[in-house]
């Protein structure tokens, strides 16, 4: 009969599979020989003492007793024939809302103003190479959307423990590594993303859905409150019966468009500021409190916060083992963001560090305009590029530097392949979010002492946190407040932020898609 054991162990055994393995057999009193496999069902890393503890909930397997839990399968049907519902945006919320409906016996159809992943990737290299930008295939837009050349976290905040599962079950079923499904902090890497989502697509075609790149949502045409026909680049129209808009919170076109057609758009707050990169080592260092199994751990992660002056000042998407990379979506804007490999093994570890914002923020310069929070965050993302004097060379400074005031002479060595300019940001960052940056950053000092070293730097804009738009739907369901066909999906509309509660999102939306099918048939 199979066992489950909780246990805790130092790094050095809790990571080495043999190890593991006689541990457990001498705890079981059998050979090692015996055990056929140990399935790991929680692992989560204790670094708050000074030697870390590895905890572990475990399942040691016998002769031919199934290994727990069962394989997963997702149940698929095929859709060929069945009614179309239309989703615009392939990235996690289009693609689980795609599968979803698959489950439920209806057609996705999905479109994509980029590419597939392949050709993605090249046009990414040319970002770097070239430094040109291509405003539909870059680090957000094209198959996969913002998350597929990412660090891939898969945490979050969300409550629903079930809904969170299945979307692991479903990475891990479509190829990511098996440590998604038990590791507390898990990560897929952008080495493996690209497969994952190339895995899907085939999936979702296989079952009878389509997927169209290269097509960019342009126009809507509305007729008697709904939408009556989507309007693509190439002129093409394409009628419509529920939509499921899960553009992102990088299409400003969209929101431009929702805007001009009269379709209510709500403000919200968001977050902005830099991204700190700091040695990993030293970040290892500090977290894992020089423990001599050091070595043994992965890179260490970390997370912050402040409240300062009544705001938020968080850390973002941190990244270990990571770089930083050039995440704007048009010409003459400088935006960064952080991803990392699987193994997570560069020296470097970034992450952002971000001030909240809110419609109070934006005072008497964006009084009267029409999305006046979009408005507050190109502009500063303008200045940043004009900072760079580059399309994707970067403005930054040393840490140190910026809390003194100071000119950085020279820049540390640093993860960012596109090559950073020394830039003042203690003189052109604003004032709302400089302060609360300079405050929250002597107070990450003093909860992780050393991380204030003039050898960590600062980049800007760390400024595609979360949307500054909301498009607002109905709680129960999930359709636009006045357009009662269009389903507002994801982080574009204001309702997740990250892979896990994005894809979270476009199941909801698909289950409200099925059920507005199900009560009409009735
Ligand atoms: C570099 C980077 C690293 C990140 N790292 C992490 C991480 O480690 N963990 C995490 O949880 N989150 C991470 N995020 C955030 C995460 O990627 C997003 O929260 C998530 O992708 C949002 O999903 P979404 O489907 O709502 O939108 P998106 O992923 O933004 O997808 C929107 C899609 O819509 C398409 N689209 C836009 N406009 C149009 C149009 N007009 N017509 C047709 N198609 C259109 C876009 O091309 C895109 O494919 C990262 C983001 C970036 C940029």
């Amino acid at each position: 009969m199979n066992k489950i054991l909780n246990l805790s162990l130092r790094p050095r055994v809790a990571f080495s599979d043999k190890a593991l393995k006689s541990v457990v057999a001498s705890k079981l009193r059998v050979p090692p020989s015996e055990i056929r496999k140990l399935n790991i069902q929680k692992r989560s890393i204790d670094a708050r003492k000074h030697k870390v503890i590895v905890h572990l909930s475990l399942e040691a397997v016998f002769g031919k007793a199934p290994v727990s839990p069962s394989e997963f399968f997702p149940p698929y049907k095929n859709v060929s024939g069945s009614s179309e519902v239309l989703i615009i945006g392939t990235g996690p919320a289009g693609l689980f809302a795609a599968l979803r409906l698959i489950e439920l016996g209806m057609k996705p159809v999905l479109i994509e103003r980029g590419v597939d992943i392949h050709e993605r990737k090249k046009d990414i290299a040319k970002l770097i190479r070239e430094k040109k930008i291509d405003g539909n295939s870059n680090y957000c837009f094209g198959e996969g959307g913002a998350g597929t050349f990412s660090d891939g976290k898969l945490y979050t905040r969300s409550k629903k423990r079930g809904d969170v599962d299945k979307i692991l079950r479903v990475l891990h079923f479509h190829g990511a590594q098996e440590e998604i499904l038990f590791d507390a902090h898990p990560h897929i890497g952008s080495d493996r993303l690209p497969s994952v989502i190339e895995n899907i697509r085939k999936s979702i075609i296989d079952h009878g859905g389509e997927i169209r790149f290269g097509c960019r949502l342009t126009d809507l045409v509305l007729s008697s409150g709904k939408i009556k026909e989507v309007v693509l680049q190439t002129g093409e129209h394409i009628p419509v019966r529920e939509l499921i808009l899960a553009t992102g919170h990088s299409a400003r076109d969209i929101y431009e468009l929702l805007s001009k057609k009269g379709i209510l758009l709500e403000e919200k707050s968001f977050a902005l500021g830099v991204r700190v990169e700091h040695p990993q080592e030293l970040i290892n260092s500090i977290q894992y409190h020089n423990d001599d199994q050091m070595a043994f751990l992965p890179s260490a992660e970390y997370r912050l916060s402040a409240r300062i002056e009544g705001r938020g000042v968080y850390s973002f998407c941190m990244c270990p083992g990571g770089y930083i990379i050039p995440s704007m979506t048009s010409e003459n804007e400088m935006v960064v963001n952080g991803m990392s490999s699987s193994g997570r093994n560069t020296p470097f570890a970034n992450s952002g560090i971000v001030v909240e914002v809110g419609p109070g923020d934006w005072g008497k310069s964006e009084a009267g305009k029409k999305l006046p929070g979009l408005n507050f965050q190109m502009k500063l993302e303008r200045k940043a590029f004009e900072e760079s004097g580059s399309q994707v060379m970067a403005p930054a400074q040393r840490l140190g530097d910026f809390l003194e005031g100071r000119f950085s002479g020279s820049l540390p060595a640093n993860s960012y392949l596109a090559g950073l300019v020394s830039s003042p940001l203690h003189e052109w960052l604003p004032g709302i979010i400089q302060n609360p940056l300079k405050h929250a950053f002597l107070d990450f000092g003093k909860k992780m002492k050393g991380f204030l070293t003039n050898d960590a730097i600062i980049t800007g804009l760390e400024s595609r946190t979360s949307s500054p738009v909301r498009i607002p739907r109905d709680t129960q369901t999930l359709e636009h407040l006045q357009i009662n066909n269009l389903f507002p999906c994801g982080e574009g509309a204001g309702y997740s932020g990250g892979i896990i509660s994005s894809a979270v999102d476009g199941v909801r939306c698909a289950e409200a898609v099925f059920n507005k099918n199900q009560s009409v048939k009735r």
